[in-house]
Protein backbone atom coordinates (compact mmCIF):
# COMPACT_ATOMS: atom_id res chain seq x y z
CA UNK A 1 0.00 0.00 0.00
CA UNK A 2 1.87 2.93 -1.47
CA UNK A 3 1.60 5.84 1.94
CA UNK A 4 -0.56 8.07 -0.61
CA UNK A 5 -3.85 5.37 -0.46
CA UNK A 6 -3.28 4.41 2.89
CA UNK A 7 -6.64 5.15 4.03
CA UNK A 8 -7.25 1.67 2.74
CA UNK A 9 -4.44 -0.35 4.54
CA UNK A 10 -6.67 -0.39 7.56
CA UNK A 11 -9.71 -1.85 5.47
CA UNK A 12 -7.88 -4.53 3.85
CA UNK A 13 -6.47 -5.61 7.41
CA UNK A 14 -9.56 -5.24 8.46
CA UNK A 15 -10.44 -8.26 6.53
CA UNK A 16 -8.07 -10.57 7.02
CA UNK A 17 -5.21 -9.04 4.16
CA UNK A 18 -1.75 -9.10 4.64
CA UNK A 19 -0.96 -5.43 4.04
CA UNK A 20 2.33 -3.34 4.10
CA UNK A 21 2.12 0.51 4.50
CA UNK A 22 5.01 2.01 2.61
CA UNK A 23 6.16 4.97 3.82
CA UNK A 24 9.79 4.70 2.51
CA UNK A 25 12.19 6.79 0.46
CA UNK A 26 10.91 6.55 -2.65
CA UNK A 27 9.25 3.95 -5.16
CA UNK A 28 12.40 2.60 -6.24
CA UNK A 29 11.85 0.62 -2.96
CA UNK A 30 8.75 0.02 -3.19
CA UNK A 31 9.65 -1.80 -6.27
CA UNK A 32 12.07 -3.84 -4.57
CA UNK A 33 10.33 -4.67 -1.46
CA UNK A 34 7.21 -5.92 -4.02
CA UNK A 35 9.08 -8.30 -6.16
CA UNK A 36 11.08 -9.06 -2.89
CA UNK A 37 8.02 -10.27 -1.38
CA UNK A 38 6.04 -11.15 -4.16
CA UNK A 39 3.31 -8.37 -2.91
CA UNK A 40 1.04 -6.32 -5.35
CA UNK A 41 1.42 -2.80 -5.51
CA UNK A 42 -1.57 -0.68 -4.34
CA UNK A 43 -1.12 2.99 -5.07
CA UNK A 44 -2.89 6.34 -6.55
CA UNK A 45 -0.14 7.67 -8.30
CA UNK A 46 -0.71 7.36 -12.14
CA UNK A 47 3.50 8.08 -12.96
CA UNK A 48 4.14 5.11 -10.69
CA UNK A 49 2.52 2.64 -13.07
CA UNK A 50 4.32 3.69 -15.86
CA UNK A 51 7.26 2.89 -14.16
CA UNK A 52 9.51 -0.06 -16.61
CA UNK A 53 9.15 -2.92 -13.65
CA UNK A 54 5.11 -2.41 -13.44
CA UNK A 55 4.40 -1.73 -17.21
CA UNK A 56 6.22 -5.03 -18.33
CA UNK A 57 4.27 -6.58 -16.02
CA UNK A 58 7.05 -8.19 -13.42
CA UNK A 59 5.65 -5.96 -10.29
CA UNK A 60 1.61 -5.77 -9.95
CA UNK A 61 0.19 -3.18 -9.21
CA UNK A 62 -3.08 -1.75 -8.81
CA UNK A 63 -4.27 2.00 -9.24
CA UNK A 64 -6.93 3.27 -7.35
CA UNK A 65 -8.48 7.02 -7.50
CA UNK A 66 -10.81 8.94 -5.30
CA UNK A 67 -10.90 9.77 -1.86
CA UNK A 68 -13.83 6.67 -0.62
CA UNK A 69 -12.22 3.95 0.84
CA UNK A 70 -15.02 1.75 0.53
CA UNK A 71 -15.34 2.58 -3.75
CA UNK A 72 -11.49 1.60 -3.96
CA UNK A 73 -11.61 -1.08 -1.43
CA UNK A 74 -14.56 -2.99 -3.72
CA UNK A 75 -12.16 -1.99 -7.18
CA UNK A 76 -9.26 -3.53 -5.14
CA UNK A 77 -11.26 -6.97 -4.40
CA UNK A 78 -12.17 -7.44 -7.64
CA UNK A 79 -9.20 -6.22 -9.83
CA UNK A 80 -7.05 -8.29 -7.20
CA UNK A 81 -9.84 -11.41 -6.97
CA UNK A 82 -8.86 -11.91 -3.24
CA UNK A 83 -12.38 -12.75 -2.21
CA UNK A 84 -11.20 -16.10 -1.27
CA UNK A 85 -8.94 -14.85 1.23
CA UNK A 86 -11.79 -13.08 3.13
CA UNK A 87 -10.98 -13.72 6.77
CA UNK A 88 -12.37 -10.47 9.10
CA UNK A 89 -10.93 -9.41 12.54
CA UNK A 90 -7.85 -11.71 11.99
CA UNK A 91 -5.13 -9.44 11.75
CA UNK A 92 -3.99 -6.20 13.77
CA UNK A 93 -4.92 -3.42 12.27
CA UNK A 94 -1.94 -1.37 13.60
CA UNK A 95 0.86 -4.04 12.66
CA UNK A 96 -0.62 -6.03 10.03
CA UNK A 97 0.15 -9.23 12.28
CA UNK A 98 -1.87 -12.02 12.52
CA UNK A 99 -3.89 -12.40 15.93
CA UNK A 100 -3.66 -14.86 18.14
CA UNK A 101 -6.41 -16.12 20.61
CA UNK A 102 -6.67 -15.15 24.13
CA UNK A 103 -8.43 -17.11 26.69
CA UNK A 104 -10.83 -14.94 29.50
CA UNK A 105 -8.61 -15.60 31.58
CA UNK A 106 -4.96 -14.52 29.63
CA UNK A 107 -6.94 -10.59 29.15
CA UNK A 108 -8.51 -10.31 33.12
CA UNK A 109 -6.98 -6.69 33.55
CA UNK A 110 -6.10 -6.02 30.71
CA UNK A 111 -9.38 -4.93 29.58
CA UNK A 112 -12.43 -2.73 30.24
CA UNK A 113 -13.97 -4.33 33.19
CA UNK A 114 -17.23 -4.07 31.20
CA UNK A 115 -15.65 -5.64 28.17
CA UNK A 116 -14.54 -8.26 30.51
CA UNK A 117 -18.19 -8.82 31.60
CA UNK A 118 -19.51 -9.38 28.58
CA UNK A 119 -16.67 -10.52 26.26
CA UNK A 120 -15.50 -14.52 26.27
CA UNK A 121 -13.87 -14.43 23.01
CA UNK A 122 -10.41 -12.33 22.96
CA UNK A 123 -8.09 -12.15 20.36
CA UNK A 124 -4.31 -10.07 20.88
CA UNK A 125 -1.62 -9.12 18.61
CA UNK A 126 1.71 -11.10 19.28
CA UNK A 127 3.66 -7.52 18.18
CA UNK A 128 1.77 -4.99 19.55
CA UNK A 129 -0.14 -6.77 21.99
CA UNK A 130 -3.81 -5.26 21.88
CA UNK A 131 -6.25 -6.95 22.34
CA UNK A 132 -9.21 -6.90 20.30
CA UNK A 133 -13.03 -8.29 21.14
CA UNK A 134 -16.28 -8.27 19.04
CA UNK A 135 -17.41 -5.42 20.71
CA UNK A 136 -20.13 -3.29 19.21
CA UNK A 137 -17.05 -1.03 17.13
CA UNK A 138 -16.54 -4.80 15.66
CA UNK A 139 -20.34 -5.30 14.75
CA UNK A 140 -20.63 -2.08 12.96
CA UNK A 141 -17.05 -2.81 10.85
CA UNK A 142 -18.77 -6.24 10.07
CA UNK A 143 -21.69 -4.81 8.59
CA UNK A 144 -19.80 -2.81 6.22
CA UNK A 145 -17.39 -4.97 5.20
CA UNK A 146 -20.26 -7.53 4.43
CA UNK A 147 -22.03 -4.70 2.61
CA UNK A 148 -18.94 -3.99 0.92
CA UNK A 149 -18.22 -7.81 -0.34
CA UNK A 150 -21.95 -8.34 -1.05
CA UNK A 151 -22.10 -5.79 -3.42
CA UNK A 152 -19.12 -7.29 -5.21
CA UNK A 153 -20.85 -10.62 -5.72
CA UNK A 154 -23.93 -11.21 -8.29
CA UNK A 155 -27.40 -11.89 -6.70
CA UNK A 156 -27.56 -15.39 -5.53
CA UNK A 157 -29.43 -17.95 -7.55
CA UNK A 158 -32.13 -19.91 -6.00
CA UNK A 159 -31.25 -23.22 -4.49
CA UNK A 160 -33.26 -26.19 -4.30
CA UNK A 161 -32.58 -28.74 -1.31
ZN1 LIG B 1 -0.45 -5.02 16.58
Amino acid sequence: MDANAGKLARWLRMMGYDTLFFNGPDDGSMVKLALAQGRTVITRDTEFMKRRAVASGRVRALLVSGDDPAAQMRSAISALSIDRDYKPFSRCLECNAELSSREKSDVNGSVPERVYNLQDQYMQCPICGRIYWRGTHWAAMHRKLEELSAEERPPEQGVSR
